[in-house]
């Protein structure tokens, strides 16, 4: 096989299986993936929803009940309960499923090529006989051996314990393993063993691409739940035993205490901050934010800073070179995005630049020390590393294409350039480096070197400039004139790449350092990137939230200062700092300035661990993205590590706790917002569940100290417990943003959920909810002079100041009555059906023998909404001013 010493697997050359005959191969060898792993069982999650022992002592003496000749209400409990375990199992089985999808999104891809074509595929559907590519970043999906390698090493510590990588190479060590991570080069492979017949599979114990442990607010609510099921038994069980004393008959008031027990234990809480979490996670993905740990979703509403790369995440990633530049002319180009029409335009006017030598090899150099494509036909391209164009599809990296595109508008074709530059040996771009040269044969046995890269590391490498006339060595002047043109293209906010040559001969040695010296400069080239659209309103949302935007990026100081000018991230009153000021500056130096930067340029990866490291020091909760290997550090050591869907390698997708499918900044901002969202509404449904339950048991043990009849019999206490709790609870869960949700600063780390005065509210308005019902009781009963119709008074009264309430927990800030009541239809139907489920047990006469009711008067009616307008009227007055907002909370609200 003839690659022409460079990998780049065009279609021509080497076509891979075709779709045909992997999916053959993929049925008779089975999907690239280890056997075992947890897989949902509907029956389990069923039968689980009874392992909790309070149920089962309310089934055991409901059953016992029987002989006693209840059996009516001994099998509508028993209906109850198994009502509320399907409802439990539906909510279960639904998170469940929906993060199973997550982690089969988050699951690792591959590259391999199919009919001619590179596609990105899931790494499962990998069979024997691919032909995979393999770069720097990637995780090796299966076991495979080397086809190429140029510059490959490969981590296998995972396999064999050795940290230092092992190099690899065509005729020494040609096999490579699962799961082992690519630390440098490229290469291109050939599937030997997938699955479980991989070295891993035999070792077995994947991966984990989404991790299941719980966040903290998970842990801190089951830990809490504890103490309020304590609380709660406490409180069961001395009303029963209260009862008893008082006469009642012992074992009505030990299924009293236990059906309380069961309906004011919040045991679903967990549960219900695990859906509002997977709903939430939904919702991000919808927002093309990817969550690979579910603690990432509580840290994001924390987020005080969020640091982000230029190119692809701020910036389009659409270069299109737009000038070029040498020491001879300097011309325009126009012509946008990855379409090949367009001019150069030479002091103003249009120009054949193949009547211009200097520009020309410019131009060639920048088409030849390149890995990209230009594709005219639609690629099947997979699910993240699609990268697709209007016109046009490119595969590789975008700078790289620009250049490409640049030199066909010339009419110079990448066939042209394969006929009269045959590559021998690459040196891949790293970003440490900031370059990339190419060895090629120029005919007649020489051999030259192609150099691209960052302007002021390839400058340095020159000893000579290239003009039309021949190589002059670099004078002081030259080199300050190269630099000038290059800051005025910055200035524009261009991206610029420099190119550079040399004639090689035997003595030229082999290392890159040995290499890319002695130089011949070339020109520059620079590329527009503009700022992508939505990142403007992106940014400005971020900084209304309190969170400040900080730039990280390997560009040039001034371009990168140009772009976060125009963006807004950038403003008089903070700095520009770049990575080698960086290199001489102090930790106590960096911690003074790291706050006031707003823009970090010409940066490498590892600074970006000191940077996070500093901002972290001054208190910040970080946000940081990064795509290639070297910024895997960095974005595990940021309390958010964001990778790129698109451009991002495996290794930092791992590192990463959210991945960004588009790799875009205003997808950051939006999971954040998210974020905000799902930890309001977990405060929405804790408010509402905790005040409720000290509703209910007050109610039955005020009633039971002040000497009445039980206020509510077992099975009312079930229907409450199953009406109010389940759907409207889960509905409190999906919650519309508020309005001001990006208007807040970030909460602190150590906040805790009952922050900002919501203990207090849970508790006044548990006991306002205890008291309207108790009240209810006590007039309709003095009214009327009959226990049944004093417990359906309760019992409705109980309902409906829940279903109230309800409502009232959509906003912390205002009231009642300045709330919009019908902006979550979840919330209104999930009311409705309770509604309806309180009335059938009321008004439906074979209901009525059920739950022991009777139909109220309309001037009962009337008394119980005066109980039920008690809370809302109260609170009100108490916790909120005239205009509706609420007055206790401390100001956090920024001014905008
Ligand atoms: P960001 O960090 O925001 O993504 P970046 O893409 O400019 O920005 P790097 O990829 O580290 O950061 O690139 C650093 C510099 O290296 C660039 O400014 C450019 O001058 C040069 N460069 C980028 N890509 C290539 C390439 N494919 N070949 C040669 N040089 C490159």
């Amino acid at each position: 096989m003839d690659f022409n010493g460079h990998i780049s697997a065009k279609a021509d050359k080497i076509h891979g299986l075709s779709e045909k005959e992997a999916k053959k191969l993929l049925n008779k060898y089975g999907p690239n993936a280890f056997k075992g792993g947890k897989k949902i069982n509907p029956l389990g999650i069923f039968v689980s929803q009874f392992k909790d022992i309070l149920i089962v002592i309310l089934v055991v003496s409901t059953l016992l009940s029987v002989f006693m000749g209840e059996i009516t209400e001994a099998i509508a409990i028993i209906l109850i309960i198994m009502l509320n375990s399907i409802m439990g199992f539906v909510q279960e089985y639904r998170t469940e499923k929906t993060l199973d999808a997550l982690k089969n999104m988050a699951a690792p891809t591959a590259r391999a090529l199919r009919d001619g074509l590179i596609v990105t595929m899931p790494a499962a559907e990998i069979v024997p006989g691919d032909v995979i590519i393999i770069d720097q970043g990637d995780r090796i999906p299966a076991d495979a051996r080397l086809l190429e390698a140029k510059s490959l090493q490969i981590d296998e510590s995972l396999l064999t314990g050795e940290s230092m990588p092992v190099e690899k190479a065509i005729g020494t060590v040609e096999k490579i393993f699962m799961g082992t991570m690519v630390t440098k080069g490229r290469g291109m492979a050939l599937i030997s063993a997938t699955g479980m017949q991989t070295e891993m599979g035999k070792i077995a114990g994947m991966l984990t691409t989404i991790e299941d442990e719980q966040t903290p607010l998970q842990k801190r609510l089951a830990e809490l739940g504890k103490y309020i099921a304590i609380g709660c038994l406490v409180t069961c069980s001395l009303v029963s035993v209260t009862g008893i004393l008082r006469g009642e008959p012992v074992f009505n008031m030990i299924i009293i205490g236990i059906s309380l027990a069961v309906a004011a234990v919040p045991e679903g809480l967990p549960a219900i901050v695990t859906i509002a979490l997977a709903l939430g996670v939904g919702r991000m993905l919808k927002r093309n934010a990817l969550i690979r740990k579910l603690t990432a979703v509580e840290t994001l509403g924390c987020a005080t800073v969020v640091c982000s790369d230029k190119t692809g995440t701020l910036t389009e990633n659409k270069m299109t070179v737009r000038s070029i530049y040498t020491p001879e002319h300097t011309c325009e180009v126009t012509g946008s995005g990855f379409n090949t029409e367009g001019e150069f335009l030479f002091q103003g006017r249009r120009v054949n630049v193949n009547l211009m030598e200097d520009v020309r090899l410019a131009l060639e150099i920048g088409a030849c020390c390149n890995n990209a494509e230009l594709i005219s036909r639609p690629a099947v391209l997979g699910l993240f590393k699609k990268i697709e164009h209007s016109g046009f599809e490119i595969s590789g990296d975008p700078t790289e294409a620009a250049l490409l595109v640049a030199a066909q508008k010339a009419g110079i074709t990448q066939r042209e350039i394969d006929k009269s530059y045959k590559k021998l040996d690459e040196l891949p771009f790293d970003s440490e480096r900031k370059c990339m040269s190419v060895i090629v044969s120029i005919g007649g046995g020489k051999r030259r070197l192609f150099v691209k890269g960052a302007p002021d590391i390839i400058i340095e490498k020159c000893s000579s400039v290239h003009n039309s006339k021949g190589d002059h060595s670099m004078t002081e002047s030259v080199k300050a004139a190269i630099m000038r043109a290059n800051d005025s293209m910055a200035d524009r906010a261009l991206r610029v790449l420099a190119v550079a040559y040399r004639d090689l001969n035997e003595s030229s040695g082999i290392t890159p350092k040995e290499l890319e010296k002695g130089l011949a400069f070339s020109g520059l080239e620079g590329m527009l990137d503009p700022p992508r659209r939505e990142a403007f309103s992106a940014v400005r949302k971020c900084i209304q939230a309190g969170i400040r935007p900080v730039m990280i990026t390997g560009d040039h100081k001034k371009t990168a200062a140009a772009v976060a000018r125009e963006l807004g991230i950038l403003t008089d009153d903070k700095k520009v700092i770049t990575g080698a000021e960086l290199d001489n500056m102090s930790e106590a130096q960096l911690l003074n300035v790291v706050s006031k930067t707003a823009v970090f340029a010409r940066v490498s990866p590892n600074h970006k661990l000191r940077i996070v490291r500093s901002l972290k020091k001054c208190g910040n909760v970080v946000a940081m993205t990064g795509d290639g290997v070297n910024d895997a550090p960095a974005v595990k050591e940021a309390d958010i590590g964001v990778s790129m869907g698109l451009t991002g390698t495996d290794v930092t997708k791992e590192a990463s706790s959210i991945i960004l499918l588009d790799d875009n900044f205003a997808s950051m901002i939006a999971a954040i917002e998210e974020g905000r969202v799902i930890y309001r509404n977990i405060r929405k449904f804790i408010r509402y569940l905790i005040s409720c339950n000290i509703g209910e048991v007050l109610t039955m043990f005020a009633g039971m100290l002040m000497g009445m009849p039980v206020v509510l019999l077992p099975i009312q206490i079930l229907w409450v417990n199953l009406v109010t709790d389940g759907l409207p609870a889960i509905a409190l869960g999906l919650e519309p943003p508020d309005d001001d949700v990006m208007d807040q600063k970030p909460r602190g780390v150590t906040d805790s959920v009952f922050s900002d005065g919501l203990l207090g509210m849970m508790l006044f308005r548990g006991c306002i909810i205890g008291i309207s019902t108790l009240g209810s009781f006590i007039s309709i009963y003095k009214m009327t002079g009959s226990v049944e119709s004093a417990r359906t008074a309760a019992f409705m009264t109980l309902v409906f100041v829940q279903l109230v309430h309800v409502f009232e927990c959509k906003s912390e800030k205002k009231n009642l009555f300045h709330i919009n009541l019908f902006n979550n239809l979840f919330l209104v139907g999930a009311v409705l059906v309770s509604i309806t489920m309180i009335l059938s047990a009321v008004y439906l006469p074979i209901l009525q023998t059920v739950f022991g009711t009777v139909a109220l008067t309309p001037p009962q009616l009337l008394h119980i909404l005066g109980y039920v307008l008690i809370g809302p009227i109260l609170s009100t007055v108490i916790f909120h001013d005239r205009s509706g907002k609420k007055i206790r909370s401390k100001n956090k609200t920024l001014q905008a």
